[in-house]
This record gives C-alpha cells, structure tokens and sequence, in this order.
C-alpha cells in the first residue's frame, strides 16, 4: 500500500490516498476531486480548472500522468 496527499495528485488538501496501484490512486482522487466540485470547494475547483487546462493537450497530460505514476512508483511502500 501506498499513500500520496491530495496536493500531490495535482488537488488542493492534505487528503491522503492509499491504494495498491498508480490507477487505482488515480481513481480515488478523482472521486474526491468530484466530492469537492459538489460542495464547490474553491482551492479544489481552482486545482480542477488547472487540470482541465492540461487536459487540452494530450501529451501534457500523457506527461503528467507518467510523472506522477513515476513519482507514485519511488514512493515507499508502507
Ligand atoms: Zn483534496
């Protein structure tokens, strides 16, 4: 298991995901990313606007999404 903080998967808080696979912490982030759009959370709705911005392009999110899987990849497994 490991665990990665919301702000590290490019949101806005302190919330720690733990899960077994990149796709898997990818999936619960987004689930609260939706949680806080609901409630419209202002930092993550901001942090959500950014991350439609990279989305435009695919390679840049193709990029992000390795370097984070990357950055998940070295992390510790606790
Ligand atoms: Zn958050």
């Amino acid at each position: 298991m490991k665990s990665m903080t919301c702000q590290q998967l490019g949101g806005a808080c302190d919330h720690i995901f733990k899960a077994e696979t990149f796709e898997e912490m990818a999936e619960q982030s987004k689930q609260h990313g939706m949680e806080m759009y609901k409630i419209k959370d202002e930092a993550h709705m901001e942090a959500m606007a950014k991350m439609q911005d990279l989305m435009k392009s695919p390679e840049l999110m193709q990029k992000w999404f390795s370097d984070k899987k990357a950055e998940f990849d070295s992390l510790p497994t606790v």
